[in-house]
């Protein structure tokens, strides 16, 4: 559960520690606004993802399922700054499949919490083969990150791809190549 009250206290140390004057009238209600936003965009803490994948339609020899550029926003673990870009998750049915928006819903709940993104990408292909259990799965996220870009090296537009593969995904090279084929279309 989200205890916005912990997260109005957090906020207002943090500001009190950077020197800020936590009752000037710009920052009076920053803590309560940023309760409610964290309520907002670590949703996925409190949810899973058998609600997305957990209802199946029977399908008949499918082919792979592919669907691209789904955009999210997650946050760094590490510095609690943002994360965003595209996911693109694929798999081969086995017998069932889920309804597309499924499949966004499902990287929006591992992407609402806490997360480094190689955890992410992996999060989202195990979900797949726990819940749909297709005969393989392979997602892959490119990603921007502010700790990237407003901090440290400063690299903005250096973008981060990750790829998770699973089953025949993983046993099979050609399948692999299926997948990048598809995304070129
Ligand atoms: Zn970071």
């Amino acid at each position: 559960m989200i205890e916005k009250e912990k997260i109005e206290q957090a906020v207002t140390l943090l500001l009190e520690g950077i020197g800020e004057d936590v009752n000037r009238e710009g920052l009076r209600e920053t803590p309560g606004r940023i309760a409610r936003m964290y309520e907002e965009i670590f949703a996925g803490m409190e949810q899973t993802p058998e609600a997305c994948l957990g209802r199946t339609f029977p399908v008949k020899d499918s082919g792979m399922v592919l669907e691209r550029d789904i955009t999210f926003y997650s946050i760094c673990e590490h510095h609690l700054l943002p994360f965003y870009g595209k996911a693109h998750i694929a798999y081969l049915p086995d017998g069932k499949v889920v309804g597309l928006s499924k499949l966004a819903r499902t990287v929006e709940v591992y992407a609402r919490r806490p997360q480094i993104q190689e955890q992410l990408t992996v999060q989202i292909a195990e979900a797949l083969m726990k819940y749909l259990k297709p005969k393989g799965a392979m997602v892959v996220i490119e990603a921007e990150h502010m700790c990237m870009t407003m901090r440290g090296i400063k690299k903005p537009g250096a973008r981060t791809v990750t790829c998770a593969v699973q089953g025949v995904f993983a046993q099979d090279k050609g399948m692999q190549e299926t997948f990048w084929r598809m995304m070129e279309r």
